[in-house]
């Protein structure tokens, strides 16, 4: 079994960029907006921010308190927009239950939206066009397919998950390299039929221990997206991983997988954007 390595590949990418980031006069500004508490926010910001900043990208940190009201956030993504010095604009989800995402993302500058989360970008990739940026997540899954040379042209892949930041972007990307697309979501019946078929599975539904071996074929290269904590308090995907790589062809550990990628494209589409 190949171990798509996120780890390994998401360093080569970032030390590329590292090069990229010294050769450049002026350099880009990411303006990271965080909302509340939430522990695994908090978590995913620092880091963040400390990838930006071992490759000398600026970084700035909005911290706002959970009560944060929309006219206050509305107010910050607006001068985040105007702001010359800040070149992107990322907003960490998920934001506290009073406050509903979209009413937000779709208020960001379209060529400041690192994430590429704004109906403007979302809407390019619908439409098979470059936007200013695309999903790290998806995008980075992706990356790490062709790094490992896994063909996608004609075959079955299975996207666990109808998320608009995972699922259905990477449904998307997949799509325009020829696959076979199937979404699979929690209103879906009999999955394990579906899963049984894939060629390329990706779990995306953020359950540990949805993806049995079972539900796997043999030969099968599986991604795992999800970021769940295990009762043992240690990380882990949906997938099973320990019964399903004795089946697989290819598939991803967690972490160092996916998670990595994601970090990685999140500081590509930094330095892309500010070029642009
Ligand atoms: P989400 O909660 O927005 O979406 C989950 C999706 O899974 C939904 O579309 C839902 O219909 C589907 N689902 C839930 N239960 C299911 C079931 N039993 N069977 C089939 N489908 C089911 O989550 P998200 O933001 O898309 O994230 C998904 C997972 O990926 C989470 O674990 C999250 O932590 C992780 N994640 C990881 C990264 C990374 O960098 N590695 C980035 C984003 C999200």
């Amino acid at each position: 079994v190949i171990i798509l390595d996120g780890k390994t590949t998401s360093e080569k990418i970032l030390s590329d960029l590292k090069i990229r980031l010294e050769e450049m006069s002026s350099k880009p500004c990411l303006a990271v907006i965080l909302v509340g508490d939430n522990p695994a926010s908090q978590i995913y910001v620092r880091n963040k921010q400390k990838r930006a900043k071992e490759l000398g990208i600026e970084s700035r940190l909005i911290s706002c308190p959970q009560n944060l009201q929309k006219d206050e956030l509305l107010a910050i993504i607006q001068n985040l927009n105007a702001d010359k010095s800040v070149t992107a604009i990322l907003l960490q989800l998920p934001l506290p239950a009073h406050l509903d995402a979209f009413d937000f993302i779709s208020q960001i500058s379209p060529e400041k939206d690192v994430d590429g989360f704004t109906p403007y970008n979302l809407g390019m990739l619908m439409s098979a066009r470059n936007g200013f940026a695309n999903a790290c997540t998806p995008k980075g899954i992706m990356r790490l397919l062709e790094e490992y040379k896994i063909p996608l042209e004609g075959r079955h892949a299975v996207v666990v998950g109808r998320s608009n930041i995972v699922g259905k972007p990477l449904a998307l990307m997949l799509l325009e390299k020829n696959a076979t697309v199937t979404i699979a979501h929690s209103k879906t019946r009999n999955l394990a039929q579906i899963t049984k078929c894939a060629d390329i599975l990706i779990a995306a539904a953020g359950k540990s221990g949805l993806i049995t071996a079972d539900m796997v074929k043999e030969g099968a290269v599986v991604v795992d997206v999800a970021i769940n904590r295990g009762h043992d308090g240690k990380l882990c995907g949906d997938v099973d991983f320990e019964n399903v790589k004795n089946k697989v062809s290819a598939i991803t550990p967690v972490p160092g997988g996916v998670g990595p990628m994601t970090i990685a494209m999140l500081m590509e589409n930094t330095v892309d954007m500010f070029l642009c």
